[in-house]
């Protein structure tokens, strides 16, 4: 195993970047862990109705017994496709769509609040697409004035908004500002020209440097760029140029995702022609080099795609132990509720998860018959609960106590996961937990690959692969 030593410090340990090699070893595909158990698992017996109890039950809950509330609204319209896209959108140039979503989004905040009662709490705001600024200025502004009149925003929360740098300028960066925004994410992927071009996503650099000059002037918190490795004509070396641009931008956050080609699921990705993609060792190497770079410039490395600068609050919250993980990844709030709003959009109240139609057309059509449009869900059992409150552990605090989690679910944890503390044994020989009759500690090296850890105690995964196992042994 060889390893690269950094000298940057992030928290108590040294950073140890893996090399290409271990990398291919233990970046195994498997779920992001946004939510436990995973959306797939979501059944369409749980419904309307059973979001709705959900919602009773949370506005009948008192004091500490409710759960800190994050609102996510789903804006689902772009301009134009990036042939990578595996999102949920709708390609238009027709903005005036975007009034009749609206008129929706109200409609669906109108059926919530109803349940919920108006005036929650809210310290955690996230509009996500698509494209949220496909939405122009007296959209975002119709919106997010619906969105105050039915909740009660803290001052020092957290306000997001995705931002294609494509859609905005200095003075919509302000308008942004004026409604109270303090995070921007940009959508980057790569620099490169020839890449941009290759994922029919043209966006110079100098552009996307003005803007993050302009919002960091405006006063926004936050800002965080998205990069993508993996996509067509991307090079070893053309992938090291952006990461020394990106270091150069200096986001607060930056988040890294591969790209998987995928074209059989998602037809955009057709137009991508699959001799321009990377081979799978340069691809392992871009990542290599990325999380060596980015951690060789000052950033903390914070778990599965994410990065951060010392002072941000996701580095703070990773010291001290606060992360949390949710659908939008890692975050510094605390754990807590997640409304959501708009097409296909994924929520969480209480010991339940809910989505929303998925097109358009039933979205409408649920919401214009006076219904709430969730279509299916999950109502979690303890088993659930026991291993989301793991799962989530092991993700965002490196480290499972068997006492405290046998505490807060009433059974004896190291008994209960006997048959998993044998399944770490394998990672516990090649360095990636620590295990003790206390805790499971993930290493330094581990977090890493800490979600192929946390695929241990997912146990409908387990269960498919014994399924898997079964059939082919009969
Ligand atoms: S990547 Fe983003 S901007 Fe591009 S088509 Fe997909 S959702 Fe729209």
């Amino acid at each position: 195993m060889s390893l690269t030593v950094l000298p940057h410090r992030s928290g108590p340990r040294e950073v140890i970047a893996p090399s290409a090699a271990v990398l291919s070893r233990f970046e195994v595909p498997g779920p992001r862990y946004t939510s436990y158990p995973t959306a797939d698992r979501f059944v369409e017996a749980f419904g309307a109705d059973a979001y709705g109890e959900a919602l009773r039950e949370r506005a009948a809950a008192v004091g500490a017994r409710q759960a800190p509330l994050s609102v996510y609204v789903h804006v689902p319209f772009c301009e134009s496709l990036c042939y990578y896209c595996a999102c949920n959108k709708i390609i238009t140039r027709h903005r005036e769509r975007a009034v009749e979503y609206l008129d929706h989004l109200e409609r669906e905040l109108a059926l919530q609040s109803a349940q919920l009662g108006y005036g929650a709490p809210v310290s955690q705001l996230h509009l996500g697409g698509g494209t949220p600024t496909f939405l122009d200025d007296a959209g975002l502004a119709r919106l997010m004035a619906a969105l105050r009149g039915a909740f009660s925003f803290a001052p020092d929360g957290e306000y997001a908004i995705e931002v294609d740098p494509r859609t905005v300028d200095a003075a919509r960066l302000a308008h942004l500002a004026a409604l109270g925004f303090n995070r921007l994410s940009f959508g980057v992927q790569d620099f490169d020209p020839a890449v941009q071009k290759a994922v029919h996503r043209l966006q110079p650099a100098q552009q996307v440097f003005d803007l993050v000059g302009h919002a960091r002037a405006l006063g926004f918190a936050s800002i965080n760029t998205d990069l993508i490795y993996g996509l067509p004509l991307q090079t070893v070396a053309s992938f090291d140029r952006t990461l020394a641009q990106v270091c150069e931008l200096r986001p607060d956050r930056i988040a890294l995702y591969a790209y998987a080609h995928l074209p059989e699921r998602f037809k955009p990705q057709r137009r991508i022609a699959t001799n321009d993609l990377p081979e799978g060792i340069a691809k392992v190497e871009m990542l290599a080099r990325s999380i060596a770079a980015l951690t060789a410039a000052g950033y903390v490395y914070i778990g599965m795609d994410h990065f951060a600068l010392p002072d941000d609050p996701l580095a703070v919250a990773k010291r001290q132990g606060r992360l949390h993980r949710s659908f939008q990844g890692y975050s510094p709030q605390p754990d807590g509720d997640i409304l959501a709003l708009g097409v296909s959009a994924i929520g969480r109240i209480g010991a339940t998860y809910s989505q929303n139609a998925k097109t358009l057309a039933e979205y409408y059509d649920l919401l214009g018959q006076g219904r709430l449009p969730v279509v299916r869900g999950l109502a979690l059992s303890r088993e659930d609960v026991l291993r989301r409150a793991t799962i989530m552990a092991l993700m965002c605090q490196g480290r499972l106590d068997f006492e405290a989690i046998g505490l807060a679910h009433l059974t004896d944890a190291r008994r209960h996961f006997a048959a998993e503390l044998a399944a770490l044994e394998p990672l516990q020989a090649q360095g990636l937990v620590q295990l003790t009759d206390q805790a499971i500690e993930v290493t330094p090296t581990g977090w890493f690959f800490v979600r192929a850890i946390a695929m241990v105690f997912d146990r409908y995964l387990q269960a498919d692969r014994n399924r898997t196992r079964f059939s082919r042994i009969v």
